[in-house]
This record gives structure tokens, C-alpha cells and sequence, in this order.
């Protein structure tokens, strides 16, 4: 081969998609937790091809197994870490993304639409009673607390839905409204249709 003068072709490395290796440097944050990765803790590496260059984006393994349990079980089955690296267990990394699962579950997040446990609460658009076992809507209501503006939940009937979502503190967006309903309440497709019938027609 004879020497070019021009500049060379950049060689085309092929990458792995993931990447299991104790941290070279204490430099990278993880893109899960935000936190600086210590210098040879455990750190998974997701290949991100983007227009200004290839590279990995590093999250701590654990923190990869509550967030990305896929990318875990993929860099597993392609065993994606040099000889020398001990990495623990498969199953152990599937309990932590099982347990946050479950509190992901219990801090559900508003707009859902569930039964009403009791017949305690009224509706808060209409001030109307709710029965227990009917169904009810929880919406966000933008409330302040001093300086700051926070979401709390609130409970309304599925007919009250419209009126409430044209309030000014009506901190739950009609843009996307059916499709966070349906995947945020844990219903059965019949139950859901249900309650999208009792809602009715969103006014834009
Ligand atoms: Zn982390
Ligand atoms: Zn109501």
C-alpha cells in the first residue's frame, strides 16, 4: 500500500450495541441516576449512533437494571464485558427491576381512571357524592404552595372529565388525553372503553 496524501478514511469500527465494563474513570455520569459512575464500579454502555459521532451512554448496572432491564438481558446474552469482569448474577438484576416496577405501580401518575374504593370521596368538579366501586377519573390540579406550582390529583366523575379539563388550574393536557388514560389505568380493555364512554367528547 502506498502512502495518500489526503486525509484518511475514517475506519468504521464496528461497535457492540452494549458494553459491560468496570469504569475507567470516575468522568461518566449515568444517564439514569445522574450521578457520577466511580472509577471500576460496574457501568453498562448503550451504543448511541447519532449525527455527531457513535458512542456509549453509560448508566451504572444497577441503575440499568431498574431502567433498561432489556439492554441488561441483550449485553447478558451477547456477553458484552471483557474476560476478567465479574458481573453478578442475571436474576439478581431482574429482582431490582422487578421492585422498582412495583413502585412505579404504586405512585401512579394522573390522568387514570379507576373504582372508587369508597364512597367517601366526593367528585371535585362537581361536588357531587362518588360510589364506592363506580368509576372515577384522576386528573392533575395545578395548586400553589407559596412560590411553587405543584400537580396534586384529584378525583372526578368520567362525565365531569370535559368540563374539568377546560378549568384554568386543570394541570392534565387534552393533547394525548385518551392515550395516557389508557396506558396509565390498569383496566381491562372492556372497562376502559366504559369509562371512555362516560367521559364522552373532550371539548379542544
Ligand atoms: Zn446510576
Ligand atoms: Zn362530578
Amino acid at each position: 500500500m502506498s502512502e495518500n496524501e489526503t486525509a484518511p478514511e475514517p475506519v468504521e469500527e464496528e461497535l457492540p450495541q452494549h458494553r459491560i465494563e468496570n469504569a475507567k474513570s470516575g468522568r461518566a455520569k449515568c444517564r439514569t441516576c445522574r450521578r457520577k459512575i466511580d472509577k471500576d464500579v460496574l457501568r453498562l454502555g448503550v451504543l448511541l449512533v447519532g449525527p455527531f459521532g457513535t458512542g456509549y451512554l453509560w448508566h451504572h448496572l444497577n441503575c440499568a437494571a431498574k431502567s433498561l432491564f432489556n439492554d441488561v438481558e441483550e449485553a447478558y446474552s451477547a456477553v458484552a464485558w471483557d474476560d476478567g469482569v465479574e458481573v453478578p448474577e442475571l436474576a439478581k438484576l431482574k429482582e431490582l427491576s422487578e421492585k422498582a416496577e412495583a413502585t412505579k405501580k404504586e405512585k401512579k401518575v394522573p390522568p387514570y381512571a379507576e373504582r372508587a374504593p369508597t364512597g367517601r370521596a366526593k367528585c371535585k368538579h362537581c361536588e357531587g357524592a362518588m360510589e364506592k366501586d363506580s368509576w372515577r377519573v384522576v386528573l392533575g390540579r395545578s395548586v400553589e404552595f407559596g412560590q411553587q406550582t405543584r400537580t396534586s390529583p384529584i378525583n372526578v366523575h368520567p362525565a365531569c372529565v370535559a368540563a374539568e379539563m377546560l378549568a384554568e388550574d386543570c394541570a392534565t393536557e387534552h393533547e394525548g388525553f385518551v392515550d395516557a388514560l389508557t396506558t396509565q389505568s390498569a383496566l381491562a380493555d372492556e372497562e376502559l372503553a366504559e369509562v371512555l364512554a362516560a367521559i364522552g367528547e373532550l371539548e379542544a
